[in-house]
């Protein structure tokens, strides 16, 4: 199975996609993840992508384009993947395209969790002092100003893949704003069809 997950900054990807993970034995690519390992390991993509990631820019095309395409070669996605914060521009999902063509591989679905903006500046603020209580690190892109400027890329930028994926067919909308459970089942619902 090979899914999308595409939704703004909060509005449950990654906790959802864990769940597929164990669900189906499917590996979770997040492009997030790799590039903070990238950054933490000081390797020359996370040299390039660290600034920009803490300001809340995206990081270049090419360089997760080039990041994914590895990936998704790796024995544990072999079994399928979900792709979580990839794509996130056009240029992007058309390299998507192109590389999945090549690898002789399909996506099963694009699923899209839609969450209201004034929710996600709360779930936002919660994982921060979560994550304080806890006394773990705060991601660097966790605070009030740089979430804004995160919001304001996926609207501009990732958003429109809506519209991409809507014309292929191949979109299909959950409601992110149902607890965690539900919107899993709702998930569920859309594989088994
Ligand atoms: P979020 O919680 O905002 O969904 P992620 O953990 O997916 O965040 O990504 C964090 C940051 O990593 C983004 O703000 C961006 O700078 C960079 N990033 C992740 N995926 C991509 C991508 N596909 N294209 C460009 N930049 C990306």
């Amino acid at each position: 199975m090979r899914l999308i997950l595409l939704g703004p900054p909060g509005a449950g990807k990654g906790t959802q996609a864990q769940r597929l993970v164990e669900r189906y034995g499917i590996a979770q690519l997040s492009t997030g993840e790799m590039l903070r390992a990238a950054v933490s390991a000081g390797t020359p993509i996370g040299l390039k992508a660290k600034d920009i990631m803490a300001r809340g820019d995206l990081v270049p095309d090419d360089v997760v384009v080039a990041i994914v395409s590895d990936r998704i070669d790796e024995p544990d996605a072999r079994n399928g993947f979900i792709l979580d914060g990839f794509p996130r521009t056009v240029p992007q999902a058309k390299a998507l395209d192109g590389m999945l063509e090549r690898k002789g591989l399909r996506l099963d679905a694009v699923i899209e969790l839609k969450v209201d903006p004034a929710m996600l500046i709360k779930r936002i603020e919660r994982r921060i002092a979560e994550c304080r209580e806890r006394g773990d690190p705060v991601r660097p892109d966790d605070n009030p100003d740089v979430l804004s400027r995160r919001l304001r890329a996926y609207g501009e930028q990732t958003s429109p893949l809506i519209d991409y994926y809507a014309k292929k067919g191949a979109l299909k909308t959950v409601d992110g704003m149902a607890p965690i459970l539900e919107v899993g089942r709702a998930i569920d619902r859309i594989l088994v069809q």
